[in-house]
C-alpha cells in the first residue's frame, strides 16, 4: 500500500506519554522504543530513522512508512555583530515566524515565538502590528529549539567561531505571540523542554512571558512548573489599559494576585515583570514609586527594557539617564530592577522587534543544502 507522507504522524512534539503511545499503537513496539526516539530526536538532533542505529533495521523501516520527524523551513538566518542569531521559518507564502538566539558568557538564550502574529495588540509591539494570524502547533514551538541546535551545531562544525561551544542552556517564550493564548500547544511543548529525554532544562531555565491572561496563569499554576515572566509596562490601570489592552479585562489588581497564587503553589522565588521603558510615557520618578509600592515586599524583580523602535511606531526610548534614575528609584525603595541589555538590534531581533513578514525583507542568500530540509535560505525577494 502507498503511505503518502501525510499520512505519517510528526514525532517531533509529542510528549513522552503520547509517544508511547503511538509506538504501541502503530508499531507494537515497547514504551522503551519511544524513549529511545526521544533521545535521538532531542539529545541528538535526528530528523533521520536511518541515523538510529540501535533501532532494530525492521522498526526503522516500519518508522519510515508511518512516521516522520518535521521541522518547520528556514527562511533566513541573519547574525548579528553582537553574537545574537535570528532565524525567519517559513509558516506559509506571506507569513514567518522568528526565533532569536542570544549567546551570553555563561548561558545560550533561545527566544522562540507561540503564535503567527499577535492579538494582543500592546500599542508599542512590532508583532502586533501585523495582526493574528494563527496558534503555532507543537511541533512548530519545539521545532524552534530543534532548529536552533541543529543550526549552532553545523555552524560550529564549519568553523564559526561565533557558534563554537554555543549551546542553548535557556528557554524564553518571548518571541512572537502570547503564549498563554495558545494553551494548549504551550504546555506540551514545555513539558518536552523539562523532560530528561527531551531537552532537559531545569524549571528556572524555562520562562513563560505573558501579557496578563490572568486565568490561564491559574491554570499554569496547577499544571506545569516553569518561571514565570509577566509584561507589566505601567503602575497603574490608566495607562496600563492604553499599553496593554488585555489590562481592560484583567486588570493590574487581579493580575498580581495571579502571580502571587503562582509563586505560592510552585514554591518559585520569584516573577519577573517586564517593564518596556518609553520615553515621557511611563518613564518618571513617580511611576517608579508607584510600581514599587505595587511590587515591594513580594517575590517580584523587575527587567527594564529599553524601548526598541520599529517602523511606524510613535514611541521613543527613554533616555539612559532616565533609564538609571528609574531603576535606582526602585532599588531605593526595596525593589530589585534590573536594565535588560539591548541585543541583535542591529538585525530586528531586539524585544517587539520580532514582525515576520516573509515578503519585505532584504534577505541574505545563504542557499546551504541541508539533507533533510532542502534549501536552507532563500531569497523572497
Ligand atoms: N506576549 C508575551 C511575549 C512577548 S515579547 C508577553 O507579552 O510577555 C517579550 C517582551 O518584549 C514583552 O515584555 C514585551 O512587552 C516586550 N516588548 C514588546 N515590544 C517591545 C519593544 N518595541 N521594545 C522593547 N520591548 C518590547
Amino acid at each position: 500500500m502507498d503511505q503518502s507522507a501525510g499520512d505519517r504522524v510528526n514525532l517531533l512534539g509529542l510528549p513522552r506519554a503520547e509517544l508511547e503511545a503511538f509506538v504501541a499503537a502503530r508499531f507494537g513496539a515497547k514504551p522503551f522504543r519511544a524513549r529511545q526516539l526521544m533521545k535521538w530526536i532531542y539529545r541528538r538532533g535526528a530528523a533521520d530513522f536511518s541515523e538510529m542505529t540501535d533501532l532494530a533495521k525492521d522498526f526503522r523501516a516500519e518508522l519510515e512508512t508511518g512516521a516522520k520527524i518535521s521541522v518547520p523551513q528556514i527562511v533566513t538566518s541573519q547574525i548579528s555583530s553582537d553574537g545574537t542569531r535570528k532565524w525567519m521559518l517559513r509558516m506559509d507564502e506571506v507569513q514567518g515566524i522568528e526565533t532569536v538566539f542570544i549567546p551570553e558568557p555563561d548561558r545560550g538564550t533561545l527566544c522562540i515565538s507561540s503564535q503567527v502574529g499577535c492579538a494582543m495588540d500592546c500599542s508599542f509591539c512590532a508583532t502586533a502590528q501585523q495582526g493574528f494570524n494563527r496558534n503555532l502547533g507543537v511541533a512548530e514551538i519545539v521545532g524552534q529549539v530543534w532548529l536552533a541546535r541543529h543550526e549552532l551545531a553545523a555552524a560550529a562544525a564549519r568553523g564559526d567561531p561565533s557558534a563554537e561551544g554555543r549551546k542553548i542552556t535557556n528557554i524564553v517564550f518571548m518571541g512572537m505571540g502570547e503564549p498563554l493564548a495558545n494553551y494548549r500547544n504551550v504546555l506540551p511543548a514545555m513539558r518536552i523542554f523539562l523532560d530528561d529525554l527531551g531537552y532537559d532544562l531545569s524549571r528556572r531555565r524555562v520562562t513563560l512571558s505573558t501579557s496578563g491572561l490572568v486565568p490561564q496563569i491559574y491554570k499554569l499554576a496547577e499544571e506545569c512548573n516553569v518561571a514565570l515572566a509577566v509584561s507589566l509596562h505601567a503602575p497603574n490601570d490608566e495607562l496600563r489599559n492604553e499599553l496593554v489592552p488585555i489590562n481592560r479585562k484583567h486588570p493590574i489588581r487581579e493580575l498580581l494576585a495571579a502571580c502571587w497564587h503562582y509563586i505560592e503553589k510552585q514554591n518559585g522565588r520569584s516573577v519577573t515583570f517586564e517593564y518596556v521603558m518609553l520615553d515621557g510615557i511611563n518613564d518618571r520618578p513617580e511611576h517608579a514609586r508607584e510600581l514599587a509600592r505595587l511590587l515591594r515586599g513580594r517575590p517580584a524583580k523587575l527587567n527594564l527594557i529599553p524601548f526598541n523602535a520599529f517602523p511606524g511606531t510613535p514611541y521613543r526610548r527613554s533616555a539612559d539617564g532616565a533609564i538609571i534614575r528609574f531603576r535606582d528609584v526602585l532599588n531605593e525603595m526595596g525593589v530589585i530592577a534590573t536594565i535588560r541589555r539591548t541585543r541583535g538590534d542591529d538585525i530586528d531581533a531586539a524585544c517587539g522587534q520580532l514582525a515576520g513578514r516573509v515578503t519585505d525583507r532584504l534577505i541574505v542568500r545563504l542557499g546551504v543544502k541541508l539533507p533533510n530540509h532542502g534549501v536552507r535560505t532563500e531569497v523572497v525577494r
